[in-house]
């Protein structure tokens, strides 16, 4: 008789998605002259640039020809798109990275539920709490995140890292070690980040303590300050404990175009182990490759028409978040992130829980977004609101919570 992987069933329901589906379907059928704004999702709403729609045509007419076909990608992704990574996100930011340190994927989430196969069941993670919750269900099933406790909504085997206005949400070095660190930055839920200066200390401190940093990048493309970092191997001694995740989902609208890729630097190691050599062996025993035709998308993202062209649409999602951001200041709310980062990220009023205030947007200005709590037990009383919707939407929405 077979036996299942018993890790799955450790999996609490996740019921943010779809709680939040159900009320906002329940309150439209009950009141149905009610134009509802969205500002909840965290998809992108703007379609592909013209110069990636138009690389993605001509590669479509290339597989129509016996001489341009192309098959199966090379493992670690085609050298055309892995230079022009190792040249635009990593040469021109003076980061020491080649281009066979990088690994084309089909996206961020594959790569961050993914990667912790390469590393002992018996390691410990260390997440921020809130947090993007592929990072600790991917632990769950392996088995590494121990008992869960409904009371708490806690792992006993995983370290928290509160990330709250207390502490400017600047996750703090935990008092158990850990041995895998994980970090968003700039973040999703919160919309925050923290100084190069503060991920240097990051860096220096896995060093020290000989933990590896699984660091997610999603979105870089949207960091406006200048002290903050683009890419963790801007810190010094990154090559010796830093994995990096990227996606091209929320800088070029690839959400449904998937395609992402990780660095494993050549001197990340365990021992005499090299992770480089066991993220390739995975790669190429579990995966055949993103598609040719959105790996030559991929590579007109860097193109000098496209970063034109993305440049503008980052630009017109960042003005949504000025918008929103503004709009709340204006209402008295205390308001956090929007900065580096499409997420803006808001106390509730008057002690309200994140899912009272859920209720009372929705009933009183008809606009939805996302409950903090669903991201952790240190996102209850903050609520998230996203600039990836439209414009003319995001300015209404703003009016609409002015006026309550
Ligand atoms: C959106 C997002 C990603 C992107 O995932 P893809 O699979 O590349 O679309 C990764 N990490 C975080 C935190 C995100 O919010």
């Amino acid at each position: 008789m077979f036996k299942i992987n018993d890790n799955y069933q450790k999996l609490p329901g996740s019921y943010l998605f779809s709680t939040i589906a159900k009320k906002v379907n329940e309150y439209s059928a009950a009141n149905p002259d009610k134009k509802l704004i969205r500002l909840g999702i965290g998809d992108v709403t703007q379609p592909i640039a013209p110069a990636i729609i138009e690389a993605l045509h001509s590669a479509v007419d290339e597989m129509s020809k016996a001489e341009t076909f192309h098959g199966y990608a090379p493992d670690l992704g085609y050298e055309f798109l892995r230079n022009a990574i190792a040249e635009n996100d990593y040469k021109a930011r003076g980061c020491d990275i080649s281009a066979d340190e990088i690994f084309v994927s089909d996206g961020a989430k594959s790569d961050s539920g993914n990667i912790q196969e390469i590393f002992s069941e018996d390691n410990r993670i260390a997440v921020c709490d809130p947090v993007y919750p592929v990072y600790v269900d991917s632990n769950v099933m392996a088995g590494r995140t121990g008992t869960y406790d409904p009371a708490t909504e806690m792992w006993s085997n995983v370290i928290y890292m509160p990330c709250v206005k207390e502490n400017n949400f600047v996750p703090e070095f935990p008092k158990e070690t850990p041995d895998m660190i994980y970090l968003c930055l700039p973040n999703n839920p919160t919309g925050t980040t923290i100084t190069k200066a503060q991920l240097q200390e990051w860096v220096d401190y896995a060093n020290k303590v000989g933990a590896v940093i699984i660091y997610d990048g999603a979105y870089e493309a949207y960091i406006s300050e200048d002290d903050v970092a683009h890419s963790i191997y801007e810190c010094e001694g990154a090559r010796t404990c830093a994995i990096e995740i990227k996606s091209f989902s929320k800088n070029a609208g690839f959400t449904g175009v998937r395609l992402g890729y990780t660095v494993v630097p050549k001197e990340l190691k365990c021992g005499d182990v090299s992770l480089h050599a066991m993220w390739a062996r995975r790669h190429g025993t579990k995966f055949n490759g993103a598609p040719y035709i959105i790996q030559r998308a991929g590579e007109a993202v860097y193109s000098e028409a496209g970063k034109a062209q993305l440049k503008q649409q980052v630009a017109y999602y960042m003005k949504n978040a000025a918008t929103i951001k503004r709009g709340l200041q204006e209402a008295g709310y205390e308001v956090f992130g929007g900065v580096n980062a499409p997420y803006i990220w808001l106390k509730t009023p008057d002690q309200m829980s994140s899912w009272e205030f859920f209720d009372y947007l929705l009933e009183k200005a008809n606009v939805v977004g996302t409950p903090g709590s669903g991201f952790g037990p240190s996102g209850e009383g903050y609520f998230r609101l996203t600039a990836f919707g439209a414009y003319e939407n995001t300015l209404e929405a703003l009016e609409r919570i002015k006026a309550l």
